[in-house]
């Protein structure tokens, strides 16, 4: 993996939950500087280092590492307060920021009204509704989009932030008390933001520059993907979508770094398949929720919500690695699949007579599409101590193998448990 590093995307090629995070944390020991580039904290990332747990939301994984350089850039919606508790909770547990920890200027910042506004939305929509974390994510993307965002920029300038607060909150408590929900107070909102800006005002810089002086001197980067490809607003399955691009073209736009100095995107994915909240999910099977979240798999880490479970899509993943170019594979939660006889991969969806060898674009279609399975023999042994390549059961290596070809990228890494140990480089 070593001299690969150069500049290497990282993305989740499924629904999320991947495991990201964990293969992040394995990826960061190799790279200068670590970059966040879409989403807020909606994500979370677990990572284990020995018995630590450390659960980031906004923060890159970098940050574990001594002398890493963590970015949070201009693509990412920033929640100040909810930033300021993850510095605050990493203190604590004896991981100091400060120096190496850099957020963009033009960062959008999540208000309060946005989360309201998440909240309201989403009752308003009842049956349809999309599922979201309710973090106020969306909202703020509209913003940004519709030209009226607040950014960090604005945040530390505290004269600024005040006169642009008083404008903004003036149009959503119309919308808030429209929709029947308790306007804000300016007093309370702004005092809680400013407090949360004088805090963070020493980590906020123009991170464009900052990434291009590290591109000078040579130092490798690692771009950090937030939730999956199928959540990606141009290419998930929409509306069941998050507000940003997820897949690989949302680490250029969402850090100033250009498409040519990109060197490498890595695409995470599970053994199995996994979705939280709504939206089409064409391999969702009860017999592997049932089994995952008897073994205590497959919560949350952020919202704590089960997920949905189902089995291997290579419909899906083929997809993600053709809209994101994926060079190479990381595949994590083999060990998921332990006790499983039979195990099954989705290799075409069927419409009645239709047959699908790609992802359908509409979502009812895709709603209704039934999948058509190949089956593998599962190895019925434990992998969790298992350490090298050629250690691991033959028909573990077969399904993998399998599953990376399905995919159409190539197999680089295998995880069979959360720690950094569990990691296996194929
Ligand atoms: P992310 O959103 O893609 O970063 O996913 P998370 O970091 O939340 O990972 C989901 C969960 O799976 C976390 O609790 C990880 O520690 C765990 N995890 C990651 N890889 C493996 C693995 O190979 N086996 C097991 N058992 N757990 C894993």
């Amino acid at each position: 993996m070593n001299s690969n590093m150069a500049n290497t995307i990282l993305v989740g090629a499924q629904w999320g939950d991947e495991g990201k995070g964990k293969i992040i944390d394995v990826l960061t020991e190799e790279a200068d500087v670590v970059v966040r580039t879409q989403g807020g904290n909606n994500a979370g990332h677990t990572v284990y280092d020995g018995p630590k747990k450390y659960v980031l939301h906004l923060i890159p994984s970098g940050i574990l590492r001594k002398g890493r350089k963590n970015v949070i850039a201009n693509g990412v919606v920033v929640d100040p307060i909810g930033l300021v508790n993850e510095i605050k909770g990493l203190q604590k547990l004896g991981v100091n920021p400060k120096g190496r920890l850099f957020v963009s200027e033009t960062a959008h910042v999540v208000l309060p009204y946005h989360r309201e506004l998440d909240a309201q939305r989403e009752v308003l929509k009842g049956q349809n509704k999309i599922g979201t974390t309710k973090r106020g994510i969306g909202p703020c993307y509209g913003d940004k989009a519709a030209r009226v965002g607040i950014r960090m920029v604005d945040l530390i300038n505290l004269k600024r932030f005040q006169e642009k607060l008083e404008l903004r909150l003036k149009e959503n408590n119309e919308v808030l008390r429209a929709l029947g929900a308790k306007p804000l107070s300016f007093k309370r909102v702004h005092a809680d933001y400013a407090k949360a800006a004088r805090f963070l005002k020493p980590y906020v810089t123009n991170t464009v520059v900052l990434l291009h002086e590290c591109m000078r001197r040579g130092e490798s980067m690692l771009f950090e993907g937030a939730q999956g490809t199928f959540l990606d607003i141009d290419h998930g399955t929409y509306p069941f979508v998050t507000s940003s691009n997820t897949s690989a073209g949302g680490a250029c736009t969402g850090s100033g770094v250009p498409p040519h100095r990109m060197d490498r995107v890595i695409g995470v994915m599970k053994a199995y398949t996994t979705r939280v909240g709504e939206g089409p999910m064409p391999t969702e099977n009860d017999e592997i929720s049932d089994l995952l979240h008897g073994m205590g798999r497959e919560f949350g880490a952020t919202t704590g919500r089960a997920r949905r479970c189902g089995w291997f899509d290579a419909v899906a993943t083929r997809h993600a690695a053709m809209v994101n170019g994926i060079d190479d594979l990381a595949i994590t939660n083999a060990d998921g699949l332990d006790t499983v006889e039979n195990i099954k991969v989705c290799i075409g969806y069927r419409d009645g007579k239709k047959r699908y060898d790609h992802m359908p674009s509409d979502h009812e279609v895709l709603n209704r599409v039934k999948p058509i399975y190949a089956e593998f023999e599962g190895w019925r042994k434990p992998l969790d101590n298992v350490r090298r390549w050629k250690d691991l059961p033959a028909k573990t290596r077969q399904y993998l193998r399998a599953i990376s070809d399905l995919t159409g990228a190539r197999l680089a890494i295998a995880s069979v448990g959360p720690a950094r140990c569990q990691t296996i480089f194929v």
